[in-house]
């Protein structure tokens, strides 16, 4: 009788200790001491006893009981405690069974984008990358570039000062001149880079990028310009877009042209992008002016070269169908997230 005392004694706590649930606790009390139970079974067996022996037994057996019944209520305070600890690790935003999230990546902005590849095409056909300062000197600004003071192309250009003869760059021309001024012909450069003039609607903003382009060698002349340019366009758009040069005037170059294509929105026909011409003015370009190679102390008699200067805004605009230039400096996440 002791014996078996003694064996339900540390199966039953066993047991207890081992469950993990309120469900496992529940099957643990009714094998031990439910209607059917082991130690229920037992108390009802101690009639069958010699007399002297039932009081000891009867007492053993239900201390054994008061102890299961203590062992069940402490296990089960304890599976309570544990409970909302493990529930509040779930809110708490770590749910290991759902799926990861993407990190979200940035990107580049579609102007970086553009003017990456317009210097990639550049690189191509051999022109090296030079940049300059965008607080700029008067006179790299203008005068090297061979505009005078009273000169009237100074009025087209609205011009941030910074002090008298210090101001923000209105183009990056300076830097042919600084180019020039460091090195000796052969020279093959484009120059990206920021510019700033006091402008602003829906197709003009106060600070912009551009790209300058400058070749000087010996016998440059505008077909090599103009072959220079064609494929650079037809590579930036459609390879059939038509491409024309028109006589224009800047005072650095001479002769000087602007440069159309094609209307890229309505290919030709005429629309409200193109003011109904069909034709799209895209860049400015000319062979060197002589008084600019004379400047930088260069023989204009023994060289010559090419210039051009294009807006990254223009042709990011017509490359993805922008009406509004200000579009590029909102930082609108929906409009950036489409590039
Ligand atoms: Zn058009």
């Amino acid at each position: 009788m002791r014996e078996r005392l003694g064996e339900i004694r540390r199966a039953a706590l066993a047991a207890v200790q081992d469950a993990r649930t309120p469900e496992d606790l529940e099957a643990v009390r009714v094998r031990y001491l439910g209607r059917k139970g082991e130690l229920t079974r037992l108390l009802k067996g101690l009639g069958a006893l010699p007399p002297e022996e039932r009081p000891a037994a009867g007492r053993e057996a239900n201390l054994l009981k008061k102890d299961i019944e203590t062992a069940l209520r402490d296990r089960e305070a304890e599976l309570a405690a544990a409970a909302p600890a493990a529930a509040d690790r779930l809110r708490g935003g770590v749910d290991p069974t759902l799926p990861g999230r993407r990190p979200h990546l940035g990107r580049l902005h579609p102007i970086t984008q553009v003017m990456a590849e317009i210097c990639a095409i550049f690189s191509e056909m051999g022109f090296a990358v030079e940049e300059g300062p965008e607080v700029e000197l008067d006179s790299y600004n203008f005068e090297a570039l061979n505009i005078p003071p009273d000169h009237p192309a100074r009025d087209m250009q609205d011009t941030f000062y910074v002090d008298d003869d210090v101001l923000l760059r209105t183009h990056t021309s300076p830097i042919q001149i600084r180019t020039m001024e460091r090195r000796r012909p052969p020279l093959r450069i484009i120059a990206p880079g920021k510019v700033y003039r006091c402008d602003s609607d829906v197709t003009h903003t106060p600070m912009f990028h551009q790209v300058e382009g400058l070749m000087v060698d010996r016998a440059v002349s505008f077909a090599d310009l103009k072959g220079t340019l064609t494929h650079f366009l037809h590579r930036v758009f459609d390879p059939a877009t038509e491409v024309r040069f028109r006589p224009s005037f800047f005072p650095f170059t001479e002769p000087s042209a602007e440069v159309d294509i094609q209307c890229v929105m309505c290919r030709g026909k005429g629309c409200r992008v193109c003011s109904q011409t069909g034709w799209l003015e895209i860049l400015g370009a000319g062979l060197v002016h002589p008084a600019v190679f004379r400047n930088v102390g260069y023989d204009p008699e023994e060289v010559s070269g090419y210039a051009f200067g294009l807006g990254v805004e223009r042709i990011a605009m017509l490359k993805f169908g922008i009406d509004d230039i200000r579009l590029f400096y909102d930082n609108d996440v929906r409009f950036l997230h489409q590039f």
